[in-house]
């Protein structure tokens, strides 16, 4: 298979390390180190456990946060969401943002619904980048598979490396990950 930059679409064999050698792009606006106000208040949104906070739902129907272990790999989980992640467009308020998601064999965070019978929060395994291109409203956050079944219904995931029928969302199969040990990380 091919990988290919977010922003310059340029192919590569091997996973793409950020920056891209040929564009020069990075993630700076993706992994908390420079942040415009627009994504300093959607990360605030996101990591409200950090804080030693509950998961406020911001008036949205589903709301996630990183926990430690997540927060301490987001470089990472953003690197394997965006050469892994399988992409989607969602539709917001009028306008259409590419996302790339996927779930990593490992919990990154907490997240609440108002579609659970209590507010009591739930693991997640995911990570969506909403707009990464975009330097200004870009950002990632982690996703319950709930949010993921509702909002992307009816469309399919395959294995990014066999190629496999999976669980919408899964962008690799646990075969995949149980040949690299189940450490994600072996994959970038
Ligand atoms: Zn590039
Ligand atoms: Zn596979």
């Amino acid at each position: 298979m091919n990988f290919s930059c977010y922003n310059c679409g340029q192919t590569s064999p091997s996973p793409i390390n950020y920056p891209c050698s040929t564009c020069g792009v990075d993630i700076s606006h993706l992994d908390g180190t420079s942040l415009s106000d627009w994504n300093q208040k959607k990360w605030g949104h996101h990591t409200s456990l950090l804080s030693g906070s509950y998961i406020p739902l911001h008036g949205k129907d589903w709301n996630c946060s990183f926990d430690l272990v997540g927060y301490s790999k987001i470089p990472k989980i953003v690197e394997f969401t965006l050469n892994y992640g399988q992409e989607f467009t969602l539709t917001h308020r009028g306008h259409t943002n590419s996302v790339f998601l996927t779930f990593i064999p490992e919990i990154i965070g907490s997240g609440v619904s108002k579609h659970y019978a209590s507010l009591d929060s739930h693991p997640v395994s995911g990570c969506c980048i909403i707009s990464p291109k975009s330097l200004e409203y870009g950002h990632p956050f982690p996703i319950l598979h709930d949010w993921v079944s509702t909002t992307f219904a009816g469309q399919d995931s395959r294995c990014t490396l066999c190629g496999d029928a999976t669980q919408l969302g899964i962008t690799v199969c646990w075969k995949c990950y149980a040949q690299h040990d189940n450490d994600w990380t072996k994959l970038l």
